[in-house]
């Protein structure tokens, strides 16, 4: 897959521009706080719709501006395709593909498929486990329709759950109509969670294979999915138990204790919580090592290379790892590296298109 060009407008500091010339090796330079982080964001947001970096969408549109609008021709397979979002104040996001507006996010969100490597995803293992599921569900969106369109559905009945829970405790409803609430979160949750472990698992061999490999046998990374519900046997039986169970809990607490919206995951290094026992070092190396193991897992799934976003990531490693991953990065479709003039990228990569950004402005050489 290969990002062709991409037209920006009012998104972060970036008024308007237009991108093109792109090669498998585009390197994002310029001073600090010039707008290469929101470039790479720019691209992002067309692959997922998502960014971590915000409170709320209104955070991306432009200060004193009032939408913001992307836009970009990607190429697949000898097909091209153009998408589009678009965002006004407090609205929601619209998109459309080569001109054809789409009402289901969940088939817009994937067709530019990307893997970021950035400096936000760093602590990952030591954020809280909002963070880490919304780092597999931006996996598994990009790579399962059916899989976004079940998590949305899975929320919007859990916020009707929640609702209902408020009424039941103050006994303005019955507790037996939380059953029908609860069937449907059995079914679309036992979905979500298989997904995931399908996905966990697969994560785990290429993870852990990556890190004893860059730690020369020394490091061995267990990947591991912890349920709120038991995971053996029947999961549908067990998460209608547990549900049972939590019944009463539920009720005076309010809320919903039981499904993959209190999910975690959890990395092992040597046997013990990284989130406790690993070096900033460590962590970091680990994380590098599930975005490449996300990489090969899109890969493979989709039979379709996804463009890399790189965003300064790798310039505190040491010198063995850091020509490693470059020749790791120099492998692939196609990327956009981001890093400071000082930091000298375009030596590491001969053959390149240079995007120079200066506030928010964006120029293209191509070399
Ligand atoms: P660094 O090298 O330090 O990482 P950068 O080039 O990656 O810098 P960005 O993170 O892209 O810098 O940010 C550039 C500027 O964009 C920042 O100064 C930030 O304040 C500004 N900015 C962020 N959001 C908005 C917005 N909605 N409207 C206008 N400016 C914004
Ligand atoms: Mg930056």
């Amino acid at each position: 897959m290969e990002l062709k060009s991409i037209s920006v407008k009012n998104f972060r500091n970036i008024k308007d521009a237009a991108a093109t010339g792109f090669k498998r090796a585009n390197i994002v330079t310029g001073g600090n706080a010039q707008g290469k982080t929101n470039f790479l964001e720019s691209i992002y947001y067309l692959s997922t719709l998502s960014s971590s970096r915000m409170k709320t969408l209104n955070d991306l549109v432009k200060t004193g501006e009032t939408y913001f609008s992307l836009r970009c021709k990607v190429e697949k397979g000898g097909l091209s395709k153009t998408l589009e979002a678009f965002y006004g104040l407090e609205k929601e996001t619209s998109v459309r593909i080569n001109e054809n507006p789409v009402s289901k996010k969940s088939e817009f969100i994937g067709e530019l498929k990307t893997v970021k490597f950035s400096p936000e995803d760093i602590d990952l293992i030591k954020r809280s486990p909002v963070e880490r599921r919304r780092n597999v569900n931006l996996l598994l969106s990009q790579i399962s329709r059916p899989y976004l369109s079940d998590l949305s559905r899975y929320h919007q009945i859990l916020s009707q759950k929640n609702k209902l829970l408020w009424q039941v405790s103050e006994q303005r409803a019955d507790k037996k109509m939380l059953y029908v609430w609860n069937a449907q979160l059995v079914e679309l949750g036992v979905k979500i969670v298989k997904a995931r472990l399908e996905a966990i698992e697969a994560l785990k061999e290429r993870l852990k294979e990556l890190q004893y490999k860059i730690s020369g046998g020394k490091e061995e990374i267990l990947l591991s999915y912890k349920c709120s519900f038991e995971v053996e046997g029947d999961l549908t039986k067990n998460f209608e138990e547990k549900i049972k169970a939590l019944e009463e809990k539920e009720i005076i607490r309010k809320a919903s204790l039981v499904g993959p919206h209190r999910d975690d995951i959890v990395f092992i290094l040597n046997g013990k919580d990284a989130k406790y026992f690993s070096s900033e070092g460590q962590q970091r190396s680990i994380i590098i090592n599930l975005k490449l193991a996300e990489y090969l897992l899109m890969k493979e799934k989709t039979g379709e290379e996804p463009v890399v976003l790189i965003d300064d990531i790798f310039f505190d490693l040491d010198e063995n790892r850091r020509t490693e991953l470059l020749e790791v990065f120099n492998g692939m479709a196609q990327i956009f590296i981001a890093g400071t003039e000082d930091k000298n990228l375009t030596k590491y990569f001969p053959e390149h298109t240079l995007i120079n950004i200066a506030e928010g402005t964006v120029t293209v050489n191509e070399k």
